[in-house]
Order: structure tokens, then C-alpha cells, then sequence
């Protein structure tokens, strides 16, 4: 990877040319720069999770104008006749290509998007807060719109990284109560999940996992388990203490395709085990109004900024494993 001097994008009629102010670096990003991402398209300009000022609209647009502050959906292009397009669920489109993934992405000084992906900022989201959209849409679906969340629930998340930690923000925006798991070497990051208002935080090296759930539900289990970890060890200690008839939602990917996972538990508890991808349109107006409203803390999520020269500093960040969510400015 590297910087360099590349043409201007130019805009078709349905798309929307950004200045890009800030991008969020992910754990795909992390994937792509070292090369174990195969969906990358290369070459290719990295950054899906981005906010940015209108510069210049096509003929056709009509949502945004220039000067607007927006975010965008990483959807791309879709074939916009499968099923799934028909129903809006572009995440599941085997046609899609993502802006970062198969389109050049936003770590640049600009990105053009289609009008349909583009969504306004409101005026008490900063840009930096901005660029936390995409993240935040990709838990909101797991959680609002996979399932969905009781005042009364006790939920259980695996991983404290910046995914599970954004989870249980929206969780918590539900009324419910959080507990987070992780083990010893993510002891900073379990401090500060109790820092941003998670109720309870578990080290399941060092305390008794079953013990600390029972007590807390009264020996049921927690209601929903949502894994952040992709770890199969982690899914598989948690699978037999959820709730009968629960709830398990599988955020994390796993390494391998196929997995030795606890199917007795899933069966014999009756447990609800939910696969889940990304995000979709109608996870973005939820996220945005969590971000609006304060229900994601998003000045204590980013822990760092670099600029845009300087984003190998920024990749080797997120790769020490420090920082809760990086961002870089264009
Ligand atoms: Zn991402
Ligand atoms: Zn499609």
C-alpha cells in the first residue's frame, strides 16, 4: 500500500463526488493491507467507513446538494434485480460491489458514491463522529433488525474491539442490561467497555463465566448472546449458558469456513443461532439517530486521528491493538 498522486474521480448522473474529511480503519482493512482479503479488487483505494462534504452532484440527483455533510453506504453497485436488491437487502446481492472492496474508497481526497447510498449527517454529528456510521449500521442490524432488544433482556457480548463495544452501546441505548466478555491480554479494552457504560465486564481467565451468568439470571442465562469474536472457543463456552429458547447472534467470522461449534447446545436449548452480514439502507437512519442522540459515545470510541500522508502510521495503530477505533483525515 501506498500514497500517491491518482486522475480525480468523475461523476455519472446518479452519483455524488465527496471531499472526504475523515475514514474509520477496520479489521477488513487490516485483512486487505496484508493481503489475506481476497475480495479486494485490486488496484484499489482502501476506506468503507467514511463522512465528507458534497462537491458536486450528477444531473439526476436530487437527495443531496453541494456543501451537504454526508456519510455513505458502502453499496456501490448492485444488479438491482435479485431478489434481495428487490427487497433492499443489498448486503446479500451476490452482484454488489462495495465502495473499498471492489470501488475505490475514501482513503483519498475524494470518493464518489451513488445518490442512493449517500445519507446526511445530522448537524450534531461531527465528520469524525460521521465516519462511524458504517460500524455503527453493521451492529444496529445485528442487533435491531437480526433480532431485537428488551428493556428486560440481560445480554451477553463476546469481544471487547471496537465492534463489540459499539454493540453494546446500542444495546444499552434498548434499556437492557450488557455484560461483556474477553480474556486477560484485553484488559484495557474491558475498562474501557465498563468506561462507556457497560454493566458488567467478565475476564473468562480469571472468573467463573457460568457462576457470575447465573447469578446475574437467576440461573437462566442470559436472554441473547451476540459473538464478536469469531473465536470458536469463546462461541462454544457461551453456547450452553444462554437462555433456553435464546437468542445467539454470530457477528465475528471465523478464520475457517467451517467450524466445530457446540450443535447439542443449539439444539437441545432450542437456541435461535442467527447469521449476520454487514449492514443495509434501513440500518443507516437507526445508526445515525444513535449517533444523534448520544447513545454511541463517539469522541471516546476514536482514540486517534492521523492524516492522510501518514496512514501507515494509522494501519500499524490498529494492528497494535491499543487503540479503539482510528481514524484518518484527508
Ligand atoms: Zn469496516
Ligand atoms: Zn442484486
Amino acid at each position: 500500500m501506498y500514497l500517491e498522486e491518482i486522475a480525480e474521480p468523475t461523476l455519472d448522473t446518479h452519483q455524488v463526488k465527496i471531499k472526504v474529511k475523515f475514514t474509520g480503519i477496520c479489521g477488513t482493512d487490516i485483512h486487505t493491507y496484508k493481503g489475506e482479503y481476497a475480495n479486494a479488487k485490486l488496484p484499489l483505494v482502501l476506506g468503507h467507513e467514511f463522512s465528507g462534504e458534497v462537491v458536486e452532484i450528477g444531473s439526476d440527483v436530487t437527495k443531496v446538494k453541494v456543501g451537504d455533510r454526508v456519510t455513505s453506504e458502502t453499496t456501490f453497485t448492485t444488479c438491482g434485480e435479485c431478489i434481495y436488491c428487490k427487497s433492499k437487502d443489498y448486503n446479500l446481492c451476490s452482484n454488489r460491489k462495495g465502495l473499498g472492496t471492489q470501488a475505490n474508497g475514501s482513503l483519498a481526497e475524494y470518493v464518489i458514491s451513488r445518490e442512493e447510498s449517500v445519507h446526511l449527517l445530522p448537524d450534531n454529528v461531527s465528520y469524525e463522529a460521521g465516519a462511524l456510521t458504517e460500524p455503527v449500521a453493521c451492529v444496529v442490524h445485528a442487533a435491531l433488525e437480526k433480532t431485537s432488544i428488551d428493556k428486560d433482556d440481560v445480554v451477553l457480548v463476546l469481544g471487547p474491539g471496537p465492534i463489540g463495544i459499539l454493540l453494546a452501546q446500542v444495546v444499552k441505548s434498548q434499556g437492557a442490561k450488557v455484560i461483556m466478555t474477553g480474556i486477560t491480554p484485553d484488559e484495557n479494552r474491558l475498562k474501557f467497555a465498563k468506561e462507556i457504560g457497560v454493566d458488567l465486564i467478565i475476564d473468562t481467565m480469571k472468573e467463573d463465566l457460568k457462576v457470575i451468568l447465573d447469578r446475574e439470571t437467576e440461573g437462566n442465562g442470559p436472554d441473547k448472546i451476540f459473538d464478536c469474536t469469531g473465536v470458536v472457543p469463546a462461541v462454544n463456552q457461551a453456547l450452553p449458558l444462554i437462555k433456553k429458547k435464546g437468542t445467539f447472534v454470530q457477528v465475528g467470522l471465523f478464520k475457517e469456513h467451517v467450524t466445530p461449534i457446540d450443535t447439542n447446545s443449539i439444539i437441545q436449548r432450542e437456541i435461535n443461532y442467527i447469521g449476520c452480514r454487514s449492514q443495509k439502507p434501513s440500518s443507516w437512519p437507526i445508526a445515525l439517530k444513535l449517533l444523534s442522540d448520544g447513545s454511541i459515545n463517539a469522541d471516546k470510541m476514536i482514540t486517534s486521528k492521523y492524516k492522510l500522508e501518514d496512514f501507515q502510521e494509522a494501519f500499524e495503530a490498529v494492528m497494535a491493538g491499543e487503540d479503539m477505533k482510528v481514524l484518518v483525515e484527508s
